[in-house]
């Protein structure tokens, strides 16, 4: 059957991908990159691609990417150093998708266990935390909004009776501070806790996290169990996506057959988007190992060029090291609301993600000029 679109709605269609576009071409505060070209893949769309319940197993549901979606997996699997033959994971809608499996695995291999995580961790997380109603603490921040290890240890001191479960920050939402699964690790070992579980949520950073020097203590062989990723931050995809990594080990704990799907019921979502591991597995193909690290170093070369210029305005901007994130008082409204400018307590940050530029920056930099000295003249006239 076919049917066409009313005038009007055509006309609402046209409206919104006008502002879509434009509301694009601008945004410098979230972590989102753009710079994304998969017409190759338009042909797909016609097509109802699902990758029903687990991807390491097949679905009698056969109209999807499993297969890609497992080079996925395995691909991150490999960047995070997990154990040739002890990793799982699958391509979520999401980071909070793939923060909100990590602390299942651990709800479900220490029931009673303790949740600690920082001030600074993402708000998705006590949402997850109360769904699974898991007894959880939250942990003070050093200024950069990295956890404060002595308040850490001396909270899991009080509560040692209990198994430990850490939400361990890889790029804090506001500030990209990363806490170091090392460190944490040697305060469990000092306070002899035998039971443990470490998520690390890379939404944000995870991903470049690998591929830089010095190699930040995050992953399966700095002691993570499981970690989550986004993947329309900064590998870039037009639908939200993310990929979590768990030991195969345990995710067999929870592991459960359904004769519906022919699979294994081992996923959140039993309906699962099909496009987006295609999506995914393309760019990884197209960039590999190499050119994800060069688009690393770009976005750390924008975002020292962004903090040096703002500091050259006399603007107190910092960032937090390997970071590209970069903090700084809170710009006016009218500034904010433009470049879709976050803020929290005063501070606000730019994310240079893959797609910026200098030129952009150098724009951003400009209007805040215009702005102090506006502000400066009108004190000046009072
Ligand atoms: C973005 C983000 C999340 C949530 O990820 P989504 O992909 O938006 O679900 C979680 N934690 C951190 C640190 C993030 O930056």
């Amino acid at each position: 059957m076919s049917y066409s679109l009313s005038p009007a709605a055509d006309q609402q269609l046209t409206k919104l991908l006008e502002e879509v576009k434009q509301n694009t071409a601008l945004f410098l505060g979230y972590p989102v990159s753009k710079d994304f070209d998969y017409e190759e893949l338009m042909p797909f769309l016609k097509y109802p691609m699902n990758n029903l319940g687990d991807p390491f197993v097949p679905s009698t549901y056969a109209v999807g990417s499993r297969e890609l979606e497992k080079e996925v997996v395995k691909f991150f699997a490999d960047l995070f150093r997990a154990q040739p033959d002890d990793w799982w994971g699958y391509v979520t809608n999401g980071g909070s998708e793939g923060n909100l499996y990590g602390l299942y695995l651990a709800r479900e291999l220490h029931p009673k266990g303790m949740v600690y995580y920082s001030e600074a961790t993402h708000y998705s997380v006590q949402k997850n935390l109360h769904l699974l109603n898991m007894n959880n603490i939250a942990i003070s921040t050093q200024t950069n909004g990295e956890i404060d290890y002595e308040d850490l240890e001396n909270t899991i001191r009080m509560n040692r009776q209990m198994p430990v479960i850490i939400m361990a920050n890889i790029g804090t939402t506001m500030t990209e501070a990363r806490d170091d699964v090392a460190k944490i690790k040697i305060i469990l070992k000092k306070l002899a806790i035998k039971h443990y579980y470490i998520h690390a949520d890379g939404a944000l950073s995870g991903c470049y996290s690998a591929l830089i020097e010095p190699r930040p203590a995050f992953d399966f062989q700095d002691g993570a169990d499981s970690i989550a990723i986004s993947g329309h931050k900064f590998l870039g995809s037009p639908m939200p996506c993310g990929i979590v990594v768990v030991k195969k080990s345990n995710r067999d704990r929870i592991a459960r057959s359904v004769a519906y799907i022919g699979s294994m019921d081992t996923t959140i979502s039993g309906s699962r988007n099909g496009h987006s591991p295609l999506f995914l597995w393309y760019t990884l193909k197209k960039l590999g190992i190499e050119g994800l690290k060069k688009r690393a170093l770009h976005c750390l070369a924008i975002a020292q060029y962004a903090e040096e210029q703002l500091k050259e305005l006399g603007v107190e901007a910092w960032r937090n090291p390997n970071a590209i994130t970069v903090n700084f008082p809170e710009p006016s409204k009218v500034i904010r609301q433009k470049w879709q400018l976050a803020a929290e307590g005063g501070w606000s940050h730019i994310i240079c993600m893959p797609n910026v530029s200098k030129q952009q920056i150098d724009e951003l930099i400009l209007e805040i000029k215009l702005s102090l000295y506006a502000h400066q003249f009108a004190a000046d006239i009072i």
